[in-house]
């Protein structure tokens, strides 16, 4: 067997060893619908469902998916943004034995219409407001049923007469043609009873495709399975030693159609009985803030654009944060400095940084929650989880030196759909398992303690040194002015490269690029510091909320041509 010194690291209660139970995503809404029947699964903006009710009306979907002719194994895309007709959804059509499709809200017409096509999903469940760029690819997808919902269906009164109205001023609102092939979602789950379709569903079915480009850039569906996602959330139980089942009260601000959303925030939830308070929108700062203080939530987990957002939000002071105990922020580096700007303005909520890919469901390692957390780090793999950090050969380097990220266990994909020679690129068999390979450079400490250096393609090279973006970062972002700041690579007559900087500065402050320069040049070797600094508003970002380093390049190498 491969070393494992993260282990003698663990929290006590975490277990060393770890099987997943051999349960579907539905049988956990099940259990927790026998177990907790009364407790509030869904809070959307103050209106509750219970889970006896999430599961009472996940059945009637699937009831009714069935009778219009989903069977298993058929794809049910999904296009909503966080709110309790995602939870049906998900469930309802996990329920009638189909395979989930989750798209992102922010998508393209033709983005949208790549991830129908390639997945071949017949039946779309999506947002009244989202029908309109549906509508320019309809005729070229394999789409044969909708169903359509409202925000404003799951709204408690008086904000479900306000809200198309609202919709309507903001010039978003859409009307559904009533073409024959489309179905009001409200109406159908009214219509139908909760009887479960008598199919089977096993926990090696593929519950899940989650698109992503993965290493190679290419759009692609992540074939995830029920034991894959079941185990995934099972391992952050497991982590979570100081959980308590029935009681905690889980802020759902990342979305779900993001897999670290749908594992830590939505079947987390489910497995233990939390509360999930829904946010529709965590750009909505203001609406985050509310969930929080209204709901007095305990766990949040996050990326670190949104607590960087709250830490710098001028309505931050006036709501009561202090009832946050735990949050794991995964997606993208926490930098110190926003990890101790959350601590303080929450009065020492265990904020702790893990990491993950949509491959592996998506989490495979964690700083221990209220045990010994190593800043910088990501710290150590969840139980059941093998990791190496190999060299161009896969062979294990030396404690300390960088590598590429290997990882396996029960929570890795079973491929991509339909792409076997990317599948054969990315999981590899070696050691006797069968490795993921993250694409990621990290090293790893004599004690377990993994570190990511950076991803394999954002490394800059300047002159034949190998720059990590992280490092300059890390250091913009100790600057007083500076809210957000990416580093990229732009082309170099000289060097080959060098660094461009990219940086977002709190409201009402003001910097020039050589004030920002100057303070790298203190803290960096000088082929580190950035040569230009460009300033925005806000960093663009992914709909999970990672900032889009490869656009900030782009757009910074094509101006350098213009000029
Ligand atoms: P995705 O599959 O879209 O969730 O993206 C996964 C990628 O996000 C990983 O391969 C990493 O490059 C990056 N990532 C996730 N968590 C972290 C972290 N804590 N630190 C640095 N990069 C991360």
């Amino acid at each position: 067997p491969l070393p494992r010194p993260w282990l003698t690291h663990y929290e006590p209660g975490v277990p060393h060893d770890f099987q997943p139970t051999e349960r579907t995503l539905p049988q956990l809404l099940e259990h927790a619908a026998a177990t907790w029947p009364d407790r509030v699964a869904l809070d959307f903006l103050g209106a509750t469902t219970t889970y006896r009710a999430l599961l009472d009306d996940a059945r009637r979907l699937a009831s009714a998916l069935h009778k219009v002719g989903v069977r298993p194994g058929d794809r049910v895309a999904i296009m909503l943004p966080n709110c309790p007709q995602f939870v049906t959804a998900f469930y309802g059509a996990l329920l009638a034995g189909a395979v989930v499709v989750n798209t992102s809200p922010l998508y393209t017409p033709s983005e949208l219409g790549h991830q129908l096509t390639d997945s071949g999903a017949e039946t779309l469940i999506l947002l009244d407001t989202f029908y309109a760029r549906y509508e320019q690819i309809r005729a070229q997808v394999p789409v044969k049923r909708v169903l359509v919902t409202g925000i404003q269906d799951a709204l408690p009164f008086p904000k479900n007469l306000l809200y198309p109205l609202k919709a309507r001023h903001e010039g978003t609102w859409v009307r559904v043609p009533a073409a024959e092939r489309t179905l009001p979602f409200s109406a159908v789950i009214r219509s139908q009873p909760p009887a479960v379709p008598g199919v089977t569903r096993r926990p090696g079915d593929t519950a899940l495709l989650q698109y992503t480009g993965g290493t190679t850039g290419t759009p692609k569906g992540a074939m995830l399975s029920h034991r894959n996602l079941v185990a995934n959330a099972e391992q952050a139980r497991a982590w979570m030693a100081g959980l308590r089942e029935g009681q905690e009260v889980t802020l759902a601000a990342i979305p779900f159609f993001h897999v670290y959303g749908m594992t830590v925030a939505m079947n987390l939830s489910v497995l233990t009985g939390a509360t999930m308070v829904l946010i529709p929108n965590p750009r909505d700062l203001r609406m985050v803030l509310d969930g929080i203080s209204r709901t007095k939530a305990t766990l949040f987990p996050g990326v670190p654009t949104l607590y960087n957002a709250i830490n710098t939000h001028p309505e931050t002071a006036a709501h009561d944060l202090t009832t946050i105990r735990a949050c794991i922020s995964g997606s993208a580096p926490l930098l110190r400095e926003t990890a101790r700007r959350f601590r303080d303005i929450t009065n020492g909520a265990n904020l702790v940084e893990g990491y993950g890919l949509t491959e592996a469901s998506p989490i495979t390692h964690t700083n221990p929650i209220f045990g010994e957390q190593q800043e910088g780090s990501i710290g150590l793999p969840f139980p059941g989880v093998d990791a190496l950090v190999v060299d161009d050969h896969g062979q294990p380097v030396p404690h300390g030196e960088t590598g590429e990220l290997w990882v396996a266990g029960p929570m890795v994909m079973q491929g991509y759909w339909q792409r076997p020679d990317e599948t054969a690129a990315t999981l590899v068999d070696a050691h006797g398992r069968t490795w993921l390979k993250t694409g990621d450079l990290a090293t790893m400490d004599d004690a377990g303690y993994f570190r990511i250096v950076d991803r394999k393609k954002d490394l800059i090279i300047a002159g034949g040194f190998n720059i990590y973006p992280r490092e300059v970062e890390e250091i913009l972002m100790t600057h007083p002015a500076v809210m957000e700041a990416a580093a990229v690579g732009v082309p170099d007559e000289y060097r080959g490269e060098s660094v461009h900087a990219v940086v977002a500065l709190r409201p009402g402050q003001t910097v020039t690029d050589k004030d920002l320069i100057t303070h790298c040049r203190a803290q960096l070797s000088a082929y580190k510091v950035p040569r230009s600094v460009e300033f925005r508003d806000e960093l663009p970002k992914t709909a999970a909320m990672k900032i889009l380093r490869r656009e900030l390049a782009h757009d910074a190498r094509e101006r350098m041509k213009a000029q």
